[in-house]
């Protein structure tokens, strides 16, 4: 028995299987690579599903986790640290919103974005006013609140009752979000590219209609932005491509390089709609995670990075349009689905991990989601493997 198979049986026994996994145990990770417990090592385009987005163990980035973890590791939400003030202005500068709530996961982030919308209505409407549109396919998370919004059937099931409020539009469908948005809804939410649902960008007159119709009703967009966001379309944020800021924004994945942090952005207007004791979270805005947050930013924020992953992502579908397997490359930037034309994409990633190379799918699609510091080689390493792959 490998060392890998010894760690498999044990995690198994022990774990609950809400997982499929490959069998892969990951020991430790340089840059852009991971090494398996058995030695060998795989070209990671996966990056932990865009949350390692500056690759394994990046030095700055360590460095600040260390130093923090060294210094205070966690305080109660009852009082004030530095570093996560130093972060919630670096974010609020960055992105261009006026406030963020910190928990520490996309679906917790998304949570507050329902809740902000909600009361702000209850506020100023009273009740009543407390439906929100999410678009069919879309993937909000899988607390019982996000898995609701989720428009996805598969996600409703087991764990009845949902909540009640949400109300599924087809993207791009301009003729069934008027049909929908009447006076019962607070907020529209979307994914500008959705990313579980098959790494599917908004067309941009379906996000104009959008923005339009809820200025005209005071209906809020949220825009989650937690795989698209923090430079993974090659801007700051996936709005930044179609000319738009939401009322609320959440990110994750990648927005603290691999440690667990959610943020619920809001403008001005709703700046003051949760009050104490309306919302918290215990581990929310935690130092260390503001630390690695903001040395994710600091290179993120760096003139020229964001351009430089517009590069790469050009490099990558130039590469994949040569391939005959290749059907269509959809998504912006490093946010990268694959459509084949005879293959499967589960069937590709798993020969991938065979031959070393560590990519995602998503619904027939193989999706790329990888760091934001790949080199052009390690891509075209990896790439090379992929495409090996797709022509056998
Ligand atoms: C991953 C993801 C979530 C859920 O994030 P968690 O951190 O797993 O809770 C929500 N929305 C989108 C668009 C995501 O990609």
């Amino acid at each position: 028995m490998s060392k890998s198979d010894k760690t498999i049986e044990k995690f198994d026994s022990n774990v609950i299987h809400s997982y499929g996994r490959y069998p892969l145990v990951m020991e430790h990770g340089e840059g852009r690579t991971a090494y398996d417990e058995d030695g060998k090592k795989y070209i990671d385009l996966g990056s932990g599903i865009g949350t390692n987005s500056l690759g394994y163990c990046d030095e700055a980035w360590a460095d600040a986790v260390c130093a923090q973890v060294r210094r205070l590791q966690h305080n109660s939400n009852y009082y004030y640290t530095a570093v996560q003030a130093d972060f919630a202005e670096r974010l609020c500068r960055s992105t261009g919103y006026s406030k963020v709530f910190f928990g520490n996961s996309g679906a917790e982030a998304n949570e507050c974005a329902i809740k902000v919308a909600r009361k702000y209505s209850f506020d100023k409407y009273g009740k009543g006013r407390h439906n929100i549109i999410t678009l069919v396919n879309s993937f909000h998370g899988r607390t019982i609140a996000t898995l609701s919004a989720t428009g996805q059937d598969v996600f409703h099931n087991y764990f009845f009752p949902f909540l009640e409020g949400f109300i599924n539009v087809t993207a791009n469908d301009i003729a069934d979000l008027k049909a929908k948005l009447d006076d019962t809804v607070c907020a529209v939410m979307l994914e500008y590219i959705q990313g579980e649902g098959g790494v599917n960008a908004l067309e941009q007159e379906f996000v104009d209609a959008v923005y339009e119709l809820c200025a005209q009703k005071d209906v809020l967009v949220i825009a989650d932005e937690i795989q698209t966001g923090v430079g993974r379309t090659g801007k700051l944020l996936a709005g930044d491509w179609f000319g738009k800021k939401a009322d609320i924004t959440t990110l994750a994945k990648g927005i603290a390089g691999g440690l667990p942090m959610g943020a619920c952005l809001v403008n001005e207007k709703l700046s003051g709609v949760l009050t104490p004791g309306t919302h918290g979270s215990t581990f929310g805005g935690n130092p260390v995670a503001c630390a690695g947050a903001l040395a994710v930013f600091d290179r993120v924020d760096d003139e020229g990075f964001l351009s430089e992953v517009q590069a790469k992502a050009a490099f990558i579908r130039e590469k994949l349009s040569a391939c005959a397997e290749v059907a269509e490359v959809s998504g912006i930037g490093l946010m990268v689905g694959i459509s084949l034309k005879t293959k499967k994409a589960g069937d590709v990633a798993k020969e991938a991990l065979d031959r070393g190379l560590l990519v995602l799918t998503a619904k027939d699609k193989v999706r790329l989601l990888p760091p934001l510091t790949v080199s052009e080689s390690e891509l075209g390493e990896g790439l090379d493997i992929l495409i090996g792959i797709l022509e056998e």
